[in-house]
């Protein structure tokens, strides 16, 4: 992977911010990231967006990159740099006290998923290992984790069920759910553009819209938080009107006459009025779908961040089943995942029910395979979602917390609930590049490496294992964050050698029958390997459920529709949904150290309809204050019709005003994923 071209190296590498899994060089002389080029890579065949393209290597090189550990002093919340065994030692002996007074349960640990599948690998064994908890989680609780319970309960694998190139190439219909790929996954958003100029139809199903939605044969602008009614009644025009699938369903599936039943009543009617649409654009919507013979459903986080959000990702693949459009080139439920590594840390086993490759913590067999690999006793008792963890802290239940690589007050539900939650712990560490919001309230801070400074593996949205690799060294006392864990774990008395990366990925072959044949090795020598790949000379899985399904049968779930937890009322009559803009990702932990990015869009605002602006008077630029029942910040306000007259939408990324401040911490029955895509706020005109 390393080639040379006068005194610049060029190192291939996979792109740091979302699960799209570019591929790139990383430009580097004298030992410093000059520039990024494009690769050829299975996803982005050349292409890369302009956070892959300007924002990859500035943060690397940052002037604030923590650089020693740090030691915060309670009483005056000052930090002051420790000695790497001063600060190993610290954490050893309080996590340790904990564990012994409160029992190994108070403790838990948060995976990173922009790190590497080594990194997530070696953190989840720290936490089972030396911990002795499955308390183990990693932010796609609060991303995807309603994709991961969803597609596993009805198909038996929670993941992609075809690659990026075979639903963005000669498909017949690409239908877009709560998906706006544009900003959020650009590379992909590049190719489905690209396919409608070549005459691909366009469903978006959206309440926003978005660029797509312009080119799209048909826009429904749904109502936030209706996705179930939507597709309930998609499925009732087709079972109707004679266009389902009936050799798929007998052969394939079960659970259809349920099914059946529960669709029964949505019909095209009730179901406009529920998503407030209209009727004969949803019936042609579901004659379009039915009748195209490649039609993919690509779907994001207007899906998934909804107290229903499992039954909504549920309702996707009923949709897909009574067509038969799944286990087919050109088809299939996609998820596009979020961030860089977020399919990997989940695969990795950074779950509170699952070791590597969805092998569950209820299994005994599958717990003695572990035992005995790892020579220590394990919990059988699944963990706290990461999303409970922070009540538990405020309840004292957890006490001890250590946080990879996650910003959880920026990112997080409901901040002052986090932060109350952060303050609540007995101990807290952090392994960050930065000094983030929640690194504030750490007891002690440990300087990590970037994915420029290390080696592993990153899996995108499509289950594409790739490398990662190390291109520069930074100047400082920062260490690999496996190194890190590994000395926490001899600390804690569990005897754990130092390992490559290399040496990692071969322990995780050997316990996880999905990646039993991934190794480096395959990799560098220019194999492309994705999951399922259990032996060396399997070629890797690029679709899903192809003869049968994960779980054998694929299962139809009769999912009801259930309102928004919170809905506007006299006192808060907007719904506010949230989401990512183009130039950034995330806390902008990153992005946010990329001058032209910051340049580009560096604060925060909503977008509010054009009829309710001017009911309130307000104009566009103007200053908005934006209460919810759980706190209230100052932004500018952007009118247009982007959003539909009583709704809002706000990106979460900005340190102005916290979008998160706001949205409300209920969460999903299923996956304990958060509703970050409808709460009820008031707007009112802000004293300049
Ligand atoms: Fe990176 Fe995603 Fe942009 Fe590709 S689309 S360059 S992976 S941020």
């Amino acid at each position: 992977g390393k080639y040379q071209t006068g005194n610049v190296n060029r190192v291939l590498t996979t792109c740091p911010h979302c699960a799209t899994g570019c591929q790139f060089y990383l430009m580097v002389k004298d030992n410093k990231i000059v520039d990024v080029q494009p690769a050829e890579g299975p996803s982005n065949r050349g292409l890369l967006c302009v956070k892959g393209r300007f924002g990859s290597f500035n943060f690397v090189n940052s002037p604030d990159r923590l650089k020693h550990p740090l030691i915060r002093n309670r009483e005056t919340g000052e930090f002051r740099e420790a000695s790497w065994d001063e600060a190993l030692d610290l954490i050893a002996m309080k996590f340790g006290e904990i564990k012994e007074r409160y029992g190994a349960d108070s403790l838990a640990g948060f995976a990173c998923s922009r790190s590497p599948n080594e990194d997530c690998y070696m953190l989840q064994k720290m936490v089972r290992c030396a911990f002795g908890t499955n308390n183990v989680d990693n932010c796609a609780r609060v991303c995807h984790s309603a994709t991961v319970a969803g597609l596993a309960m009805t198909l038996g694998s929670g993941a992609m069920t075809n690659p990026i190139g075979d639903i963005t190439n000669d498909v017949d219909l690409i239908m877009l759910v709560g998906s706006n790929p544009e900003e959020a996954h650009p590379v992909i958003g590049m190719q489905i553009r690209q396919a409608v100029a070549r005459g691909t139809h366009l469903i978006v199903v959206d309440p926003r819209k978005i660029r797509l939605a312009k080119d799209a044969d048909i826009h429904i602008r749904l109502k936030p938080g209706t996705n179930v009614a939507f597709a309930n009644g998609m499925i009732n025009i087709i079972i109707n009107e004679g266009l389902a699938d009936e050799k798929f369903i007998r052969e394939r599936t079960e659970g259809f006459e349920e099914l059946k039943e529960i669709v029964k009543d949505y019909t095209p009617e009730k179901v406009a009025e529920i998503c407030n649409i209209d009727v004969d654009q949803l019936c042609e919507a579901a004659r379009m779908y039915a009748k195209a013979k490649k039609a993919p459903i690509i779907y994001c986080l207007g899906v998934t961040e909804h107290s229903s959000g499992t039954e909504g990702v549920m309702s996707l693949s009923n949709l897909a089943m009574v067509v038969g459009k799944i286990g087919k080139s050109g088809c299939g439920v996609n998820p596009l995942r979020g961030q860089n590594n977020v399919q990997g840390a989940c695969d990795m086993g950074a779950l509170p029910g699952d070791f590597p490759g969805y092998q569950k913590v209820t299994n005994e067999r599958v717990v003695e395979k572990f035992e005995k690999a790892w020579n220590v006793k394990l919990s059988r008792k699944p963990g706290l979602h990461a999303t409970d963890v922070f009540p538990a802290a405020v309840r004292k239940e957890i006490r001890g917390l250590f946080i990879f690589g996650e910003d959880p007050v920026v990112s997080d539900p409901d901040q002052g609930h986090v932060i109350k939650a952060l303050e609540s712990l007995d101990f807290l560490v952090l392994c960050d590049l930065f000094m983030t919001k929640t690194a504030k309230y750490a007891d002690v801070i440990l300087p990590g490496t970037s994915y420029a400074e290390k080696e592993g593996t990153f899996s995108n949205t499509e289950r594409r294992v790739q490398r990662v690799r190390k291109a520069v060294t930074v100047e400082g006392e920062m260490r690999l964050d496996t190194d890190i864990f590994t000395d926490i774990m001899n600390r804690m008395g569990y005897p754990q050698p130092y390992l490559r990366a290399d040496e990692i990925m071969d322990e995780i072959a050997s316990l996880t029958p999905s990646f039993g044949g991934i190794s480096h090795k395959r990799l560098d020598a220019g194999e492309s390997l994705q999951w399922p790949c259990p032996d060396k000379n399997h070629p890797g899985t690029p679709i899903l459920h192809t003869e049968k399904f994960a779980r054998g049968l694929g299962l139809f779930y009769p999912a009801p529709y259930r309102e928004s937890m919170e809905l506007p009322d006299d006192d808060y009559p907007f719904i506010l949904m949230t989401g990512r803009v183009l130039y950034h990702y995330n806390a902008m932990a990153m992005t946010g150290r990329t001058p032209g990015l910051v340049e580009k869009s560096g604060s925060s605002f909503i977008e509010i309809n054009t009829e309710d602006a001017l009911r309130l008077g307000i104009s566009d630029g103007d200053s908005v204050k934006l209460t919810s029942r759980r706190g209230s910040v100052v932004s500018k306000a952007r009118v247009g019709d982007k959003v539909s007259v009583g709704e809002t939408w706000m990106p979460f990324h900005f340190s102005d005003a916290f979008a998160n401040v706001l949205t409300n911490a209920v969460l999903d029955k299923f996956a304990r994923i958060p509703e970050y895509k409808v709460c009820a706020i008031k707007i009112e005109k802000a004293e300049e």
